[in-house]
């Protein structure tokens, strides 16, 4: 059992499902035994993921937890948020890895891969058999991602890709690369075994911030491909953005599992920290800011459950996504140093979670399209004039 209870001011319980209790209710027992135990070490060294944990994640059904068939889990989009809000409660490394392995690798196969890529990689990155990451961010271009400078050029049958990609969760301990790449058609997507000649990948030290969670470069040199590695259905940009929408979807809720955390920490120490003569949950300043963090809490939970009622209707606009992206993230951030700061000096070190998290969400801020980036994208939606 876990002894995080989560954070359900509205009884938001009452309106989930047995199913959607017990996915979520599963995943955060798992995080609590399992996870957190790991996560001190895992943070200490920069780049480092319990990668022995993946068989466990994949038996929980939580890699492509929301695809259906080739051994996915067929989870609705409730139960999958709230997968996600359980696992970034842990960390947001351990939320990406899910995300890039469902939302980035195995969603784009899914989508725009032919019968022959699905039953090659998709139950062998169900089972945790095989890892994926998703390259389309580059050195030069990361918010503009239409500007890459990769490319893919089409010798008859084969494809010959070079460029470097820069980023990229999982890149060196992958199986297969999902890149993107410009060629004469438009963008296209290719599935890369990560051991074809010409593909390397090397780690990127020095995080302050997602350090349990691998990030790397990927260079491509005259990568020789056949045809049959090209996504045949993923044409244009729109492809590659298609499954930045999955990914932010996960994101919204993960947000949400932070900033739990971080609400749940400081309540327990601000009610048991003496200041004055008496605990300091009981000054008027401590309880402005909790009730600042249960606010909105509360609020992106609402945000986050009406988005994943739409998405399992079918009706979903892209734009919803980065309402619920942009809006949770930050409400997390601001939470998360909140917490940090009520804890005092305790806040600064890793015993606490806080400032993790926060120096975790300055990345979620940043990846899946920027703060400003997702205004923008509401802005265009509200306006219908476009300022990106
Ligand atoms: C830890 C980590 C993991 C990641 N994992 C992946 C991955 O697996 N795969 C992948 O492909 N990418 C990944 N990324 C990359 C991420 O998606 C990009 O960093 C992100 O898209 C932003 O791009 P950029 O860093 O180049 O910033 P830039 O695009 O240079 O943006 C810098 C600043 O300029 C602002 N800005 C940009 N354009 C405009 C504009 N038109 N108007 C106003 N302001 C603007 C931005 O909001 C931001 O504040 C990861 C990043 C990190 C940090």
């Amino acid at each position: 059992m876990s002894d995080f209870e989560g954070v359900d001011f509205l009884r938001l319980d009452e309106l989930l499902s047995d199913e959607e209790r017990l996915a979520r209710d599963t995943v955060r027992d798992f995080v609590s035994n399992e996870f957190l135990p790991l996560i001190q070490e895992h943070i200490r060294k920069d780049g480092s993921f319990p990668m022995d944990l993946v068989p466990k994640l994949a038996e929980l059904g939580l890699f492509g937890a929301n695809l259906h068939g080739y051994g996915c889990a067929g989870m609705n989009n409730v139960a999958y948020g709230l997968v996600m809000q359980e696992l970034e409660r842990g960390d947001s490394g351990l939320r990406s890895f899910a995300s890039v392995q469902g939302g980035l690798v195995m969603y784009p196969i899914h989508a725009y891969g032919s019968e022959a890529q699905k039953d090659e990689w998709l139950p062998r990155l169900a089972a945790g058999e095989k890892i994926g990451c998703f390259g389309l961010t580059e050195p030069d271009f990361g918010s503009h991602a239409g500007g890459m400078i990769t490319k893919a050029v089409r010798h008859g049958d084969h494809w010959l890709l070079n460029g470097t990609k820069r980023w990229i969760t999982n890149g060196t301990v992958s199986d297969v690369a999902v890149v993107w790449a410009r060629t004469e058609e438009g963008i296209r997507g290719f599935l890369v075994p990560t051991d074809t000649p010409g593909f390397e990948a090397r780690d990127i030290k020095g995080k302050f911030s997602l350090r349990a969670s691998v990030t790397s470069e990927l260079y491509l040199q005259d990568v020789e491909l056949a045809d049959t590695a090209r996504l045949p259905g993923a044409a244009g940009l729109q492809a590659p953005l298609s499954c930045l929408t999955q990914a932010r979807y996960g994101i919204a809720w993960g947000a949400i599992g932070a900033a739990m955390a971080c609400y749940e920490e400081v309540l327990h120490y601000s009610r048991d920290r003496i200041v004055q003569g008496g605990p300091l949950a009981g000054k008027q300043l401590t309880q402005e800011k909790l009730v600042f963090m249960l606010s909105e809490i509360t609020k992106a939970q609402l945000l986050a459950l009406r988005v994943a009622q739409i998405k399992d209707e079918g009706k979903l606009h892209h734009s919803m996504v980065s309402l619920a992206k942009r809006n949770n993230v930050d409400i997390a951030l601001q939470v998360a140093r909140l917490a940090r700061d009520l804890l005092g000096a305790n806040g600064i070190v890793d015993d606490y979670a806080a400032m993790r998290h926060m120096m975790n969400l300055e990345t979620v801020r940043t990846y899946e399209g920027t703060h400003d980036i997702h205004t923008l994208i509401l802005g265009k939606e509200i306006t219908g004039i476009a300022a990106l």
